[in-house]
């Protein structure tokens, strides 16, 4: 019987749908209902090679196109996207379990941006010129080589847009590994770049486990690694990229502070701070989910919050009413009920949520703990899902050393009516992205990422030329050569 969602085969190499049937299953499942929709095989070392000798040969002809031409491509594979938003969005949901409401707006649409964001860059990519009395030299901005994306499961399109689409600009390769929880949407970004006039082998796709891309991760062809995950996967990838000296970017995990002061409009405050923990199921790196409140409005905050959660429209991903999907694996729904277990076991007070959702499929409800300190487990570890954590505090000196007291440092926010403590405070703030009266805002033309274990490199924005690309410098002499010897 075919599956649902069962696409041609399991890896996108060279331009077409390539299978290996020995490679161990990967069974795709619809989180909304715990249904297959899809099998597909992890890459055996026979893809691996097909992948990176593919990618090798592809990118030297992809790099002496020029800028424009690269562009070109990019922008209508963007155009192509944006003309199946509706099909995309829908794979995207049974991929990861996000409702459609959100999956139509921010996943395909947001690859869209950075196909169309980078192809316009692409030809823009240039070095300088450096007078140097008579003599000068100059630099060229040139590709890395063969790049290896590997993604996280909570966003598969945008992920393998936002590391092939600047990868691509910038002259070079991609191999794309997707989660293997999330394999369907990146080999569509494959079709689709193919469709555009991508030549063959520019943009490959294979599936497979941790240990596909480790062993990616160690081949001296990949030049280039971009991860998204976890910090602990970070670190193992980072060490061994290391060993050939590869360039990194990593897009790693948070434990983000959101900080409410008494001044704050309470609706925004209580608004930005559903979209900082509820989104996505609470499945979002950057999430701000060490809520600190101010102590003079904490008690109608959580009065606020906790009205508005009730009205939240859990059920059905695909009914464009929804508002809150499931966990995207049994796996993560339980990871997720035990930190709430352990929430209540050291003290915090439940205001909301709490439970399993009894039915098909991997549901929690939103779940708002207050009295929050900061030893407890769920105020230091990173949960990735719908838990918020409140805590209460006096002042902003304090609450700066609390909120800074991590390890990670993706992101954090502030909500306050005073505009010079808004900038003071995220001046100290220890995050690579931060918001001011808003909360968790990705644009295109915005650099995005992490300091401390939070990662390394930026996504998004000119920055990630930078990343995606290196400097030759040539010094040209005019005149005679001065040599003592
Ligand atoms: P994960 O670290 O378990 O896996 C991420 C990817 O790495 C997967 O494709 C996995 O197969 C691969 N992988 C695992 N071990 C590997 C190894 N040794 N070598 C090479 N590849 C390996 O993360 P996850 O559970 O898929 O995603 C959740 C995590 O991702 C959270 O910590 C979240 O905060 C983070 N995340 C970060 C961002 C960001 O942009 N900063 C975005 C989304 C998710």
């Amino acid at each position: 019987m075919m599956l649902k969602c069962q696409p041609t085969a399991s890896h996108f190499i060279d331009g077409q749908y390539v299978e290996d049937t020995d490679g161990k299953l990967i069974e795709c499942i619809y989180p909304a209902t715990g249904e297959i929709i899809a099998k597909l095989h992890s890459a055996t070392p026979k893809i691996i090679e097909m992948a990176l000798s593919s990618a090798k040969l592809a990118q030297k002809s992809w790099a002496k196109l020029s800028g424009t031409e690269r562009g070109r491509v990019l922008r209508k594979a963007s155009d192509l996207i944006r003309e199946r938003n509706h099909e995309l969005s829908i794979l995207e949901t049974y991929d990861t379990g996000k409702p459609l409401q959100e999956t139509l707006y921010v996943d395909a649409t947001s690859g869209a941006d950075a196909l169309e964001y980078f192809g316009g860059l692409s030809g823009s990519i240039t070095g300088e010129h450096i007078p140097l009395g008579e003599d000068w030299a100059y630099t060229k901005r040139i590709p890395i080589g063969v790049c290896l994306g590997i993604g996280a499961w909570n966003y598969p399109t945008q992920i393998a847009c936002w590391k092939g689409a600047p990868a691509l600009a910038c002259g070079n390769s991609m191999i794309f590994k997707p989660s293997e929880m999330t394999p369907l949407c990146a080999l569509k970004v494959a079709e689709i770049l193919i469709e555009a006039g991508a030549p063959k082998g520019i943009y490959n796709v294979i599936q497979g486990y941790g240990d596909v891309g480790a062993s990616l991760v160690s081949d001296r062809r990949v030049n280039k690694v971009s991860l998204t995950g976890s910090a602990e996967t970070g670190k193992k990838v980072y060490a061994s990229a290391a060993a050939s000296m590869k360039h990194v970017t990593m897009e790693l995990g948070g434990k983000s502070p959101l900080i409410i002061f008494d001044d704050a409009d309470i609706e925004n405050a209580v608004g930005g701070a559903m979209l900082a923990n509820m989104y996505s199921t609470g499945q979002v790196c950057s999430n701000g989910t060490r809520v600190f409140v101010q102590s003079g409005i904490k008690k109608a905050f959580l009065k606020r919050f906790a009205e508005r959660a009730a009205k939240i429209k859990i059920g059905d991903p695909m009914n464009e009413e929804t508002q809150f999907g499931p966990m995207v694996s049994e796996k993560q729904r339980d990871i997720v009920m035990k930190y709430i277990a352990k929430g209540k076991a050291e003290g915090a007070t439940l205001i909301c949520g709490g439970n399993i959702i009894e039915g098909d499929g991997w549901f929690i409800e939103p779940t708002v703990f207050s009295d929050v300190t900061d030893n407890m487990t769920i105020a230091k570890e990173e949960i990735f899902g719908p838990v918020m954590s409140v805590f209460e505090f006096d002042n902003e000196n304090e609450v700066i050393a609390r909120a800074n007291n991590t390890n990670l440092g993706l992101a954090g926010g502030v909500f306050t009516n005073d505009i010079k403590r808004a900038h003071r405070v995220v001046d100290e703030l220890e995050a690579g992205t931060c918001f001011i009266n808003s909360y968790n805002d990705a644009p295109v033309e915005a650099p995005f990422g992490g300091v401390k274990d939070s990662g390394v490199g930026r996504e998004n924005s000119k920055a990630a030329i930078e990343h995606y690309s290196q400097l030759k410098t040539v010094y040209v002499r005019m005149g005679n050569v001065d040599s003592p010897y």
